[in-house]
């Protein structure tokens, strides 16, 4: 349980209801209970934070018919956290308890196994299960798609699901569903994709257009901006905002990349030098592991590339004026 909970009452705490919020809008969150009914709730004032997704106890009160009816008392302890840069705090919560992040790449824009790695690393270290799904296959020609599942396999190798959709003719969608079910999930990736195209596909048009909530509070709809917790019909659950879909890595310490790499982590510890760059040094193990074909030599290339690109982009830490 997060620090400073409010001592309640036995009376209190055997009124409390058990929730999730589903949504998050300035000062209140909507906390969704076991039936399906949602309360617009304040938030105790000693929580120190709520997000999409979060497992709470609530009281809905007594006025359900009032703009905001319920409190927030209790937020449970997290399973996941998905986190953002700030530029304050250093990271934010965004979004809790997600059981898997669906990095969402296509072949239009060219497929980029280097960017699909950056996602891995972040992915890996907030430790959320990442998918790889790879859309628009429907553009490929016969050579290509070969070629592609080839790239592709390097990762099936070292443990990560891929799939492979396209939301022009429809394949791959049943399977999605199916990797959708009895999990909370996010989609991440570039912008241009297809995750709107994807999340319409799966979600009812109504509930995805008005953002799942009827607005009878008078407070107007933020939910356009705001995370949302959505449920598919097929089973399982989506949180979804701008923010999450940009979900990136690059706070992450260098350190971080490295074991970001999986497949790398057997190797870590034993080179010659222990401030081995991995590149040149001698007696260094990731590279004798690429020799002896027990790293791809692909993955090794992208790892650099994003260290590379990492220390040109540092951004200074000063803050505002
Ligand atoms: P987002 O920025 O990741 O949300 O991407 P969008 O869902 O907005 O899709 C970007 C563009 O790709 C749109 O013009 C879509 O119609 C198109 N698109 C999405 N999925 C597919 C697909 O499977 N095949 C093809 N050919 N185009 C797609």
């Amino acid at each position: 349980l997060q620090e400073n909970q409010p001592s309640l009452s036995a009376d209190q705490v055997a009124q409390l209801q058990e929730g999730v919020v589903i949504g998050r809008f300035g000062k209140h969150a909507d906390v969704e209970n076991p039936q399906g009914e949602v309360f617009r709730c304040h938030i105790r004032r000693t929580i120190d934070s709520v997000v999409c997704g979060d497992s709470v106890q609530f009281h809905p009160g007594d006025d359900t018919s009032a703009a905001v009816s319920g409190v927030i008392e209790i937020v449970k302890d997290r399973a996941s956290v998905l986190t953002r840069p700030d530029f304050y705090d250093g990271v934010k919560p965004v979004a809790a308890n997600i059981d898997q992040i669906i990095i969402v790449s296509s072949v239009l824009p060219a497929y980029s196994p280097n960017i699909i790695d950056r996602y891995l690393v972040a992915a890996e270290d907030v430790n959320i299960t990442p998918v790889i799904l790879l859309n628009k296959i429907e553009l490929l020609s016969d050579n290509e798609r070969e070629e592609i599942k080839q790239s592709l396999n390097i990762y099936r190798k070292i443990g990560y699901q891929v799939l492979m959709t396209s939301c022009k003719s429809g394949e791959g969608i049943d399977n999605l569903k199916q990797f959708l079910k009895d999990k909370i999930s996010v989609f991440v990736g570039q912008s241009g994709v297809g995750k709107s195209s994807l999340v319409n596909q799966l979600l009812p048009e109504a509930e995805e257009a008005t953002g799942d909530i009827s607005d009878t509070s008078g407070l107007g709809q933020h939910t356009t901006t705001a995370a949302k917790l959505l449920h598919f019909p097929a089973g399982g659950d989506l949180i979804d905002s701008p923010g999450v879909r940009e979900f990136a890595l690059w706070h992450l310490p260098l350190e971080k990349v490295t074991e970001g790499f999986i497949e790398f982590r057997a190797f870590l510890g034993g080179c010659k030098f222990r401030d081995c760059k991995h590149k040149d040094d001698p007696g260094c193990l990731l590279r004798e592991a690429v020799e002896k074909g027990e790293i791809s030599q692909a993955r090794f290339d992208s790892y650099h590339k994003i260290l590379d690109t990492m220390e040109d982009q540092r951004p200074t830490r000063s803050r505002p004026p």
